[in-house]
């Protein structure tokens, strides 16, 4: 697989390019990326915001705190987040990519909000939270 890499929402009315490669793909199994997709577990393909552009005029915004998700506002698909204390990077849904089966996760994160029944039979690192120090040197 070779840059750019497009994705976009269900129908169509959001896309978005990538031109260089991600620096980051997981799975993160947090409630509150739990509640956002609507699955047991969500997967993440990370770049950097100045190597994405976006085409199309119904994404929205949702904030909650410092991080910023976005949705296709005409058929509600998840497409990313944003976190502020991250400010160079964007996250997308691994299902919006065009390719998901390009990006294959390297890593788990927040394992200690995983469900219960919920088995991943891999040797990929396992996170108690996230994966990606803050600049300040935190890991939330
Ligand atoms: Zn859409
Ligand atoms: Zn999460």
């Amino acid at each position: 697989m070779t840059a750019p890499y497009a994705g976009g929402c269900r129908c169509g009315a959001v896309r978005f390019e990538a031109s260089a490669e991600p620096h980051h793909v997981s799975y993160c199994h947090c409630g509150d990326c739990r509640r956002a997709s609507g699955a047991p577990v969500s997967a993440f393909v990370g770049f950097l915001v100045d190597q994405v552009a976006f085409t199309g005029k119904a994404l929205k915004m949702y904030e909650n705190g410092p991080v910023t998700r976005s949705f296709c506002g005409t058929c509600g698909s998840p497409i990313a987040y944003v976190d502020e204390r991250l400010e160079e990077d964007i996250y997308f849904m691994l299902g919006a990519m065009d390719m998901p089966a390009d990006f294959q996760p390297t890593l788990h994160a927040y394992i200690g909000e995983q469900l219960a029944f919920l088995h991943m039979s891999d040797d990929l690192p396992r996170h108690l939270k996230s994966s990606v120090k803050r600049p300040d040197g935190t890991v939330p």
